[in-house]
């Protein structure tokens, strides 16, 4: 009896802490300081509201802690139906994330993100064109994105290809947008495609071409950076590691 009342007391403490800490940081805490995740919780979507009160700059960070969940085996336990069922009647995403078509680069999952939270396209070698660029506008100036990311990784096979000269059917005229990154890249070594720094440094180039392409061709997305409503940036992710590293 005694044990009981004892288990029933420290039930009742814990819970007035955990409802006193729960309390405290409601109130230090400004709702920006939340890990958003990007949604504040794992239940639901962003809310317009929550999406248009975040910076260019903090929807970066949020990507970046996202980032470091995923890397720690400690990603945001998510009710995707929950999401589902918040984000049918409208999306309010935070990012704009143009990757690359491999199978290793999932966007969501390598940054923890959510049903609702970025508008994630995807072609092999994350290249730029006049599609993507549409969507980009839509997503910033129609849908009120953030941020514009463009996503490369390492050991990517459509830089490979490019180095490699591939001929192929279609894959050609793509390949063909990948190969402009290989006079801008500056390394010291072997040039080929079995020599991976190389790789890697031409797949770094070609994130920081595609950035500079979304600014030269998209005069809508160029002025919004410039009037400090979105950002443009490149960043790449390493396979082996899971570490994206913003390059931009
Ligand atoms: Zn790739």
């Amino acid at each position: 009896m005694r044990i009981w009342s004892n288990r029933s007391e420290e039930a009742w403490i814990m819970g007035r802490r955990r409802f006193l800490c729960a309390a405290a940081l409601t109130c230090a805490v400004p709702p920006l300081a939340f890990s958003m995740q990007l949604a504040p919780d794992m239940s639901r979507s962003l809310t317009k509201e929550e999406r248009d009160r975040m910076t260019p700059q903090s929807v970066v960070e949020e990507l970046k802690r996202g980032n470091e969940r995923f890397r720690n085996g400690k990603m945001s336990p998510r009710d995707y139906l929950g999401e589902k069922r918040s984000s049918a009647p409208g999306q309010y995403p935070a990012a704009v994330i143009l990757g690359c078509l491999d199978s290793r680069v999932p966007a969501e999952i390598i940054f923890d993100i959510g049903i609702g939270d970025a508008f994630v396209g995807r072609v092999a070698g994350n290249v730029v064109n006049d599609d993507m660029l549409g969507s980009m506008e839509f997503g910033c100036k129609v849908s009120g994105a953030k941020l514009v990311l463009v996503l490369g990784h390492t050991a990517c096979g459509a830089v490979k290809g490019a180095i490699d000269d591939v001929v192929m059917g279609n894959l050609t005229g793509l390949l063909a947008r990948v190969k402009s990154a290989i006079p801008a890249t500056k390394f010291d070594g072997e040039k080929s495609s079995k020599n991976a720094s190389y790789v890697d440094a031409v797949a770094r180039a070609n994130v920081l071409l595609g950035v500079a392409d979304i600014r030269r061709r998209s005069p809508i997305l160029d002025e919004m950076e410039k009037k400090g409503n979105i950002k443009i940036v490149g960043a790449m992710y390493d396979l082996a590691t899971g570490m994206v590293d913003f390059v931009s």
